[in-house]
């Protein structure tokens, strides 16, 4: 596909502005959220959650978020920059573009942006995800759930047996498919479904981080627990604000 007819497809899809690197060709699709964007550009800053430290508690507790934003994630922001001041060519770049170009970046920005870059992206999503005055989930994505799962409760069964399934650290993801349908995902370490080049034009709806650091201090080994009490702050109006049409 040339860069004119991936301009045409993506704009057929419904995709926004695109930022294409100049150094990068654009001949995967890549869908950047251009309105409400998940992350900004290079150098990257840290987000303020949406909500003080203490207002998912007693599903996750205050130190918890505390650390898990000021440390955690602050973290993988300030490895991103330091590595991307040696690549000024990539200071325009969308975070999904990299992520999706991740193949052909220099060698010693790959692991970067995989891990690091992962880190600040799916950090940025999942804070948004989260919410301490939960509303039922919106028409439009219970129809979607129910059309693709059968029913909001398969869904939510089959995001938890998921987490559940995640060997070490890594993330579970509800993600719209380019042509439409939901499908649950999980990814090991920072790594998220932008990243495999076959999944370039599918949407993260929904992630949850299913690290330690995510839930040790509250839960300790009991990660069902932790998966149980997310569903009691699940943002669903931001969820279903993901959704293509
Ligand atoms: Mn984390």
């Amino acid at each position: 596909m040339n860069r004119r007819t991936f301009l045409q497809r993506s704009a057929a899809a419904g995709v926004g502005a695109l930022v294409i690197g100049s150094a990068l060709e654009a001949c995967t699709r890549v869908a950047v959220d251009s309105e409400r964007p998940i992350v900004g550009r290079p150098p990257f800053t840290l987000p303020p959650l949406p909500y003080p430290y203490a207002a998912l508690a007693p599903h996750i507790d205050a130190e918890t978020m505390r650390i898990h934003h000021t440390k955690h994630h602050q973290g993988y922001i300030e490895k991103l920059n330091s590595a991307l001041v040696g690549h000024p060519q990539y200071a325009a770049t969308a975070l999904e573009q990299l992520f999706v170009e991740r193949d052909r970046l220099p060698e010693a920005l790959r692991p970067v942006v995989q891990s690091h870059g992962g880190g600040h992206y799916n950090h940025s999503l999942f804070w948004q995800c989260l919410t301490p005055t939960p509303t039922p989930p919106p028409k439009a994505l219970t129809e979607a759930l129910v059309r693709d799962f059968g029913s909001a409760e398969a869904f939510e069964n089959q995001f938890a047996q998921a987490g559940l399934s995640v060997f070490g650290s890594g993330w579970v993801w509800l993600v719209q498919l380019e042509e439409g349908k939901l499908a649950v995902e999980t990814t090991p370490n920072q790594e998220n479904p932008l990243m495999y080049p076959a999944q370039a034009g599918s949407k993260l709806l929904l992630g949850l981080d299913v690290w330690e650091h995510a839930y040790y201090l509250n839960y300790q080994n009991r990660r069902a627990d932790y998966l149980a009490a997310f569903w009691q702050v699940v943002n669903w109006g931001f969820v279903a604000g993901r959704l293509k049409a």
